[in-house]
């Protein structure tokens, strides 16, 4: 009977929900304690003149240390701590590490801009423009030297709270950056959006320089939008000199990706980019 049938689905359903409600207890005091507990690195990738290799800035991004000394990348947590709630405290810490790193910076006469990536969980949340003035007044930093990666997702298109949100932010003089820029659209209509998003850069996503230089057709498309946007471009993903090659044919200027270093612990990238004594 149909009570028969929904006493077997409590009995199917209530042990999984426990086991999720679990899973989630525990995983949001792992990420919440691993901050705690200086799980959270930061890497940093250089991003470079392509013409000449010259320092640009750099990206940050995030690693997780184990236990045992190796790296979780983001994308075996990210979206987890999305789901679970605990992308906010987790972000607030990448951008107030980024600052402090400026800071550091600062005081040896070095002024390249960082980009910190952005979760669009962030942009939902109002308490985002304060912390970012606190930051930049607490650390001494100049706006222009923070940049804020954003990716093109149905989140920041549809939201209009995160619109605003990014708008003040760049009101603060912050760059917004949009990552993996080429991947989200797939009409006209996209595009006559693109037009008013608050954005400063553009990151042509390592799909369209993958195929390089045997495959151009996309990558022309995409930095012909570009074009017609009047926004400078960064090509992420260049691995070979052909790629490199073939951007410079393109004029187009800046890079990041293998071929000129993968993301670095700090102490690495101080040494083989800004010139600090080896320790
Ligand atoms: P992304 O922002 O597009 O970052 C570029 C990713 O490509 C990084 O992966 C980087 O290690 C990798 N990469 C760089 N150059 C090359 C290359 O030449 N070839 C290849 N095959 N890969 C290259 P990673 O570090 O695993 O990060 C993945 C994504 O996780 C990032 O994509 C970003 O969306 C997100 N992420 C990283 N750190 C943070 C963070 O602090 N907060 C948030 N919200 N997201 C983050
Ligand atoms: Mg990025
Ligand atoms: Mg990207
Ligand atoms: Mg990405």
């Amino acid at each position: 009977s149909a009570h028969d049938k929904g006493k077997n689905q409590i009995l199917f359903f209530e042990p999984k929900l426990m086991e999720m409600v679990h899973r989630r207890l525990t995983l949001e005091s792992t990420i919440l304690e691993g901050i705690e507990l200086g799980r959270c690195k930061l890497f940093f990738q250089p991003q470079v003149d392509i013409r000449n290799q010259q320092l640009i800035g750099a990206e940050v991004l995030l690693r997780w240390r184990r236990e045992d000394g190796t790296y979780s990348l983001p994308p075996d947590f990210i979206s987890e701590a999305e789901e679970i709630g605990a992308m906010v405290p987790l972000g607030n810490w990448v951008l107030e590490a980024s600052c402090q790193v400026l800071a550091d910076w600062r005081k040896q006469g070095i002024h390249i801009p960082l980009a910190v990536n952005i979760s669009a969980k962030q942009l939902q949340e109002a308490n985002l423009v304060p912390y970012l003035k606190l930051l930049l007044s607490r650390y001494e930093i100049g706006p222009a030297q923070l940049v804020l990666e954003i990716t093109e997702t149905a989140e920041i298109d549809e939201f209009e709270q995160s619109l605003l949100l990014l708008r003040q932010v760049r009101d603060l003089g912050i760059l917004i950056a949009l990552d993996d820029f080429g991947m989200g659209y797939a009409s006209l209509y996209y595009l006559d959006r693109l037009r008013n998003l608050p954005i400063d850069l553009l990151k042509i996503d390592r799909s369209f320089i993958e195929g390089l230089p045997e495959d151009p057709v996309m990558l022309r498309i995409v930095s012909a939008i570009a074009q017609v946007l009047a926004l400078p471009v960064i090509a992420e993903g260049v691995e070979t000199e052909a790629q490199r090659q073939f951007l410079l044919e393109q004029k187009i200027a800046w890079g990041q990706g293998y071929l000129f270093a993968e993301p670095l612990p700090q102490k690495v990238f101080e040494q083989r980019f800004l010139n600090f004594a080896a320790v």
